[in-house]
């Protein structure tokens, strides 16, 4: 596979050396430079398994990069859970995303890529460092999957008093070869610092640095396969449908659409953010203004320079037009993502997170055609987000095991302000 930098038309790369760089030269994102069509054959193909389905999508992009042997063990490892369809009635299915080992699709991603790093890294002997600046899921997805890998090292910043209590045991607990630092700032503030440091060539002269943040392709392409898994477990393939995704960075967003542009015979999207409007004012206006985030319920989706933007626009051609086409977006608020988690409880005895209330509530907004099966992605596991469920429907979601076994350890985050000569000084001599 052959892929060029957003911000660089001739700079190309392999999968292998866009999934080590993480982010291409002037900070641009690697995007393939044609996007495989996968048979109808197989996107039609309901017998096939979800693993075998995994592999035919991820085989597309890499036939040329990873042998089948390797490829199989690669999805074996990584995507060793499910990602079930459950219907709330006729029109409104749920996707869920949580089935992992941290209870957020995120898992996804981030284990696919540990598995390419591990394959790519075979027994070659210089270390790894692995940036990453989380708002919250990413971190924990992305220190499980890398826990007790050897040649890796993982550095991971997130801001401080701005994730769940939850979220920061999940990956600020398992100490080894995964650093969490707690940045005194914004989650916008953690992702600069990451970007400070790639194009920091006193920096990259002394370690091999990666990135594990959505920016990196590997993340995105196993974000495609429940797409079409998905698809593979409607009933009714004849019906119109259309997903509705929870969005922060717009990653998931892009696999999708990247989908779509493999051959998934989806309608189209909806793109769900809460009050950062980043993403819903440009597709009403034309117009992308990055903003200073904004504290949420759905605080994975806090984000007010959304990463993935370049891709969208690069998978599209520049062009507005195509963009709205495709994609509807609308802004949910907290006092609406309470009234969804609670509404949706009492119709139909579901518990939503708050990012998959989100998406609920623009997808009801947006579109209450009949005719078009609607798909929601649930990103997390309600369990992840007790306290917001208890205040909207009066009791705590039941927790799974994996879950309750990192709240009993301890915390082990060093804390620095987000200021990049420290974080710089921090990096060199770590
Ligand atoms: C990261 C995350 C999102 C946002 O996904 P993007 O790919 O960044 O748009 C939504 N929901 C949850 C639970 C997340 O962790």
């Amino acid at each position: 596979m052959k892929l060029y930098n957003t911000r660089d038309r001739y700079e190309l790369v392999n999968f292998k050396e866009a999934l080590f760089r993480g982010i291409g030269e002037g900070g641009g994102l690697y995007l393939p430079v044609e996007i495989p069509l996968l048979p109808g054959s197989i996107i039609n193909n309901g017998r096939l398994n979800f693993n075998e389905l995994c592999y035919e999508v991820a085989t597309s992009f890499l036939t040329d990069e990873i042998p089948p042997q390797g490829l199989h063990d690669l999805i074996a490892g990584a995507i060793n859970f499910d990602a079930p369809l459950v219907s709330l009635n006729d029109d409104i299915k749920i996707l869920e995303l949580f089935h992992g080992p941290t209870l957020a699709f995120k898992d996804f991603g981030a284990r696919f890529m540990a598995g390419a790093f591990s394959y790519f890294i075979g027994n070659e002997n210089e270390e790894i460092t692995i940036l990453v600046a989380t708002s919250g899921d990413t971190g924990s997805a992305v220190a499980n999957a890398f826990h007790g890998m050897a040649g890796i090292k993982v550095v991971l910043l997130y801001p401080s008093g701005r994730v769940s209590q939850l979220q920061e045991k999940q990956f600020s607990t398992l100490g080894g070869n995964i650093t969490a630092l707690e940045i005194s700032g914004t989650f916008d503030d953690c992702q600069s610092l990451v970007k400070k440091a790639f194009s920091d060539a006193a920096i990259t002269g002394k370690k091999k640095l990666s990135s594990a943040n959505s920016i990196n392709i590997a993340r995105l392409i196993p974000q495609t396969f429940y797409y079409f898994g998905a698809y593979g477990r409607l009933e009714n393939k004849n019906k119109p449908f259309l997903f509705c995704v929870p969005s922060g960075n717009l990653g998931n967003l892009t696999a999708g659409l990247m989908s779509k542009k493999m051959g998934l015979p989806v309608s189209r999207f909806i793109s769900a953010v809460n009050a950062n409007t980043v993403f819903s004012d440009y597709i009403s206006s034309g117009d992308f203004k990055p903003a200073p985030s904004i504290s949420t319920l759905s605080n994975a989706m806090d984000v007010g320079s959304p990463n993935n933007f370049e891709r969208i626009t690069g998978l599209f051609d520049n062009s507005y037009e195509y963009i709205r086409n495709e994609i509807l977006s609308t802004s949910v608020s907290d006092t609406e993502t309470i009234g969804t988690i609670k509404k949706v409880y009492s119709e139909f005895n579901y518990i939503l997170d708050p990012h998959g209330a989100v998406g609920y509530a623009a997808m009801q907004r947006l579109l209450d055609t009949e005719g078009t099966t609607k798909i929601l992605l649930e990103t997390a596991h309600p369990a992840k987000f007790g306290q917001v469920i208890e205040s909207a429907i009066g009791r705590l979601p039941d927790m799974p095991d994996r879950l309750k076994a990192s709240l009993e350890k301890e915390k082990q985050s060093i804390e620095l302000p987000a200021d990049y000569p420290v974080f710089k000084e921090f990096l060199m001599y770590n």
